[in-house]
């Protein structure tokens, strides 16, 4: 058994359902996401989330800015791979009628739905459909208030504003809810988080928002992210990466993956590959990544470039493959060798060993020489 350190407790939140889905307490972290396209082109948006889901995704969020909008939604909602949150600013209306429209949950700011009353009829809707909210507090947008008591965002700035958003909602008896505390700068929106999770047993979705593109915005999240994790904190997450939104569900799993909180799908280790490679590692990994995305089974891989660091690895891997010079490469299974087979094959085997572990069936033709 290969040492993984100590175990993360996790902090002990309350839990909500969203569709099918449960967040919060010993609920397993869902992965989230939020479509791109535009509402109202509901064949777009479809496909956007039935990509998400193939990628992981346990939920999806989409904006529904307008009550045409919220007509898509209805659709949208009725055909979608995963239950559908409905994410909504100002108008109160549009929650409701996105609440009727089949949302599995609402997304709001209870400080700019606007009166008592709006918030009220939000809340009995959101009750009526069984549906619970999200707090989601952003630092770019809290109360001109909080701003001038604090002078810009601070941890205690952005906590006041969900405990008060919190009162609003219980103020309607209405507690079935999760709060978000997001910020683009990485330490403020850390310390909020760890300010709240000391304050409220309400689940807690994650994300550092506005993070940036593909590398940086995966960079700052996993960094972020892992941090609250590490301490317990976190019952759901969101990657928000200015990218393909299945890039944000990848690094969300990612991160859980390596912080062994779930798993999914094959765990590929690889070497950085150097002058002594005896099989080509990064296109192996790249195709083997894509070609694998379906699989869900969890197996360890590994694609190692040659026998300095390659047996080590394998002994710690379901199924490895190391270059052994001479174009051959060494095939191992739970660390064992079991022979050798040409380099320029090393990509259709592993495949072909991986589905057949998974299948059970031994796939014929795949003899290792
Ligand atoms: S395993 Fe071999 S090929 Fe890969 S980086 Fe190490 S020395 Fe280089």
């Amino acid at each position: 058994m290969e040492w993984s350190g100590p175990k993360i407790v996790r902090r002990k939140s309350r839990q909500i359902k969203v569709g099918n889905v449960l967040i919060g307490a010993d609920a397993p972290i869902s992965v989230q996401s939020m479509t791109c396209t535009d509402t109202l082109d509901t064949k777009a948006t479809l496909e956007q989330i039935k990509r998400l889901t193939d990628a992981g995704a346990d939920l999806v969020r989409v904006s529904v800015p307008t009550m045409e909008a919220a007509a898509a939604f209805k659709t949208i909602c009725a055909q979608a791979s995963c239950p559908i949150i409905a994410d909504i600013h100002f108008d109160y209306r549009i929650a409701i009628e996105a609440a009727k429209n089949g949302a599995a949950a609402l997304r709001i700011n209870p400080g700019n739905i606007g009166s008592k009353e709006k918030v009220a009829a939000v809340c009995q809707a959101a009750k009526d459909h069984g549906l619970p909210i999200r707090v989601g507090v952003n630092s770019g947008s809290l109360d001109a208030d909080i701003i001038q008591k604090f002078g810009s965002p601070t941890p205690e700035g952005m906590v006041m504003a969900a405990l008060r958003a919190a009162d609003i909602l219980e103020s309607h008896n209405f507690t079935d809810y999760a709060f978000s505390v997001k910020a683009s700068e990485l330490n403020l929106c850390v310390a909020s988080y760890e300010a709240l999770a000391a304050q409220t047993d309400a689940p807690l979705h994650l994300g550092i928002t506005e993070a940036g593109g593909l590398t940086a915005g995966t960079v700052l999240s996993s960094i972020g992210i892992s941090w609250l994790l590490k301490q317990g904190i976190g019952d759901t997450l969101r990657v928000s990466l200015a990218a393909d939104p299945v890039e944000e569900v990848k690094v969300g799993f990612a991160i859980l993956k390596s912080m062994h909180l779930r798993t999914r799908g094959i765990d590929v280790v690889a070497c950085p590959t150097c002058a002594r490679q005896g099989i080509d590692v990064v296109n192996t990994v790249r195709q083997l990544e894509e070609n694998l995305s379906d699989v869900q089974d969890n197996l360890k891989v590994a694609v190692m470039g040659c026998i300095v660091n390659g047996p080590g690895e394998a002994l710690h891997a379901d199924i490895a493959v190391c270059g052994g010079g001479k174009g051959k490469c060494l095939v191992y299974e739970n660390g064992k060798i079991q022979g050798k087979i040409d380099a320029k094959d090393v990509l259709t085997v592993l495949e072909n060993r991986i589905r057949s572990r998974i299948s059970g069936n031994d796939i014929k033709n795949l003899r290792i020489l």
